[in-house]
């Protein structure tokens, strides 16, 4: 195959360069000016479009298998597709069983054969509750199969619960000894518990990010303080950057080894970045502040919850810097019901979001001027691959690679709806944003899997989507 006329984003380069790719078993087999088609060669016509890496998100939730009535790999991978993203790396926290053992993780992929369109990557979990088994044992047979582990120093989820101080300090120790980094939820428990039950009397048992099979507290029992107002006093800046520092001290001498998720905390990142660690935002870390829950509410809420006016400005700064790694979505979408249940304390915290990762951060960093090209092209596929072992065959342009690319209309614009996502999850916090740009084509390993069509579909459709489920693969640590 052979995409001509376009200009694409090669990394290194400053601006858009105009040229043609040549594609052979679906890895990038040329790239110039002017590449002639053989005479049974497929072309595809790039012509005032621009042509990206796929973007990679990694870290979303896509629940498969156990929480799929919240969102399902097929869906999830169709939601990614659409927005450009051509590999995922999907959260071992948020299925049943969670992804803690090999077997619990083999049991996984059995679930996830045949439903995903993207490739796709996953980490280990290290929960508290099985956290002896998993120092001994289950982190070094789960290593060959996942590209990291995760741990959370605050949890809401029964099945998934999280790690003390002293646990942590062991399970990064463990992970930089087998090669992979450990990802943190960095909330403050001490600080987050305390909190929550003085805002909400006895009923405040402080949620994570994801009540997992039994929520927390139930609604109707609070005591205390219903506003959104209340649920961000509980979770502020201070428990973001008390986490971190306790993070970055119990990891000394692996502190290479540390990636803290979903930092929206200025602050926070700052630290991180000083101290050897790596991080990542999200786009509503970017795009809202907590004076938001007024106008959206529950569509709004995650965990850690969007922070004070002005953060946001800071991360589009640390981002550009290179002291935030990359961005992810957290893709985390739930139903109407579990997202409206009458209290902000037990609504669901999470949002859809691997469908508008990189429309939002191409239209609000690239075309905005908020991320130069180079450090576009790292944070939207490149950082990830590099820190997730994925770097030889993606996240870039190159000759070699993988052909997962997104084909950009720059001269588009399209306005956020969340039925038209593809994901089950609809409730969004872009509703109704505007973005330049639209991805009008994604390719993962030359394959077309995205082809906008002429009309949005809307609700619980795929058409578009012109590859078959089971189409991704899954990556290891290492994959080339
Ligand atoms: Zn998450």
């Amino acid at each position: 195959m052979v995409i001509r006329g376009g200009v694409a984003a090669l990394p290194g380069e400053a601006d858009l360069v105009r040229v043609d790719l040549r594609v052979i078993e679906g890895r990038i087999a040329g790239l110039g000016k002017g590449i002639a088609p053989a005479v049974d060669e497929p072309v595809v016509e790039a012509k005032g479009l621009a042509v990206f890496p796929g973007a990679i998100d990694p870290h979303v939730h896509f629940d498969t298998p156990g929480f799929e009535q919240r969102e399902d790999f097929r869906h999830g991978s169709m939601a990614a597709a659409r927005g450009g993203v051509t590999t995922v790396i999907d959260m071992p926290c948020t299925s049943l069983p969670p992804a803690t053992t090999v077997e619990n993780l083999k049991e996984k992929l059995r679930a996830i054969e045949g439903q995903s369109v993207v490739d796709f990557a996953l980490f280990g979990g290290i929960s508290g509750s099985l956290a002896e088994e998993s120092l001994a044992r289950h982190m070094a047979e789960l290593a060959p199969f996942v590209v990291g582990f995760k741990c959370y120093f605050l949890s809401g989820m029964e099945s998934f619960t999280r790690v003390d101080h002293r646990t942590f300090a062991r399970a990064v120790a463990k992970a930089a000894e087998l090669g992979r980094p450990l990802l943190l939820h960095a909330e403050d428990y001490d600080y987050v518990t305390a909190a929550t039950r003085a805002i909400r009397g006895e009923a405040g048992v402080p949620g994570g990010s994801k009540p997992g099979a039994a929520g927390a507290a139930s609604a109707g029992d609070a005591a205390g303080g219903e506003s959104w107002a209340d649920y961000v006093a509980s979770r502020p800046e201070a428990a973001e950057l008390t986490a971190a520092a306790s993070a970055l001290a119990l990891a000394r001498g692996c502190e290479a080894s540390l990636h803290v998720v979903h930092v929206g905390t200025a602050a926070a990142a700052e630290l991180l970045a000083a101290g050897g660690a790596t991080c990542e935002t999200c786009p509503h870390y970017l795009a809202f502040s907590s004076a938001d829950f007024e106008r959206l509410g529950s569509a709004l809420k995650t965990a850690p919850p969007v922070k004070s006016p002005g953060e946001a400005e800071r991360l589009w700064r640390l981002l550009q810097e290179g002291r935030i790694a990359f961005v992810a979505s957290d893709h985390a979408p739930a139903p109407f019901e579990e997202k409206h249940t009458g209290s902000v304390w037990t609504d669901y915290g999470g949002i859809p979001g691997t469908g508008t990762l990189f429309p939002y951060l191409y239209s609000e960093g690239l075309r905005a001027g908020r991320l130069d090209l180079p450090r576009f092209l790292e944070v939207i596929a490149s950082g990830a691959a590099a820190r997730y072992g994925l770097a030889a065959r993606k996240g870039s342009i190159e000759i070699g690679k993988d052909a997962d690319l997104a084909l950009v209309d720059p001269q588009a614009s399209r306005i956020v709806r969340g039925e038209e996502l593809l994901s089950k999850g609809r409730i969004t916090p872009f509703e109704g944003m505007r973005l330049r740009g639209e991805v009008v084509k994604t390719f993962v390993r030359g394959a077309l899997v995205w082809d906008a069509p002429a009309q949005p579909e809307r609700r619980g459709g795929s058409s578009g989507i012109v590859a078959p489920p089971g189409h991704g693969r899954h990556l290891a640590w290492g994959y080339r």
